[in-house]
């Protein structure tokens, strides 16, 4: 297994729809064991596969040992109230911002064995089922900002991606537990 590099906001893969994965193949099986170890060692609860420069139609996602892997996701059903919650990105780092998302969502997709399943998420989970799905759609959560909020998360992203030449941010495992967030995704 390796760790991947991570594409930060600037990066135009971030932008561009995924394809359906048609395939399950020894190649994508790795990209999968790729994808949850650099999310483990970025200590992100979620990644999605243009997050580290890919085109599939594939996320990992692991909250508090609720481990899935996303092949071809869809929303099936989103129901409860509009939550509100913090939020960050593991493409752009240290920017954080409220959401409002749906409190619990059914995701149907497959699994790295080639089998479908649906789940069920809440809080958490929920929020990031929708967040990764997000990805595979070209979509980030700062969209959702409001505008004011949004102007004053890209002026602090403005200063900080001078730390990612080429949109690049290399993972380094030697600093774990440097951040408290646990909303990264
Ligand atoms: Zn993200």
């Amino acid at each position: 297994m390796s760790i991947l590099d991570i594409r930060v906001l600037g990066d135009p893969v971030l932008r561009k729809p995924t394809k359906r994965v048609t395939e399950i193949t020894d190649e994508l099986k790795q990209l999968i064991a790729d994808m949850f170890e650099t999310m483990y060692a970025a200590e992100g609860i979620g990644l999605a596969a243009p997050q580290v420069g890919r085109a599939e139609r594939l996320a990992v996602v692991d909250v508090d040992g609720a481990k899935f892997t996303l092949i071809n996701p869809q929303v099936v059903t989103r129901d409860g109230l509009d939550e509100k919650a913090e939020e960050g990105c593991l493409s752009i780092p240290d920017i954080y911002g409220d959401v409002e998302r749906r409190g619990t969502v059914t995701i149907r997709a497959t699994d790295e064995n080639g089998v479908e399943y649906e789940a069920t998420g809440q809080e958490l989970l929920g929020r990031c089922f929708q967040h990764e799905i997000d990805h595979l759609d070209g979509k980030l959560f700062i969209d959702y900002l409001s505008p004011l909020k949004r102007k004053a998360a890209m002026a602090k992203w403005e200063k900080a991606k001078a730390e990612y030449p080429g949109f690049i941010r290399k993972v380094r495992t030697e600093v774990k537990g440097e951040h408290h967030h646990e909303t990264e995704m």
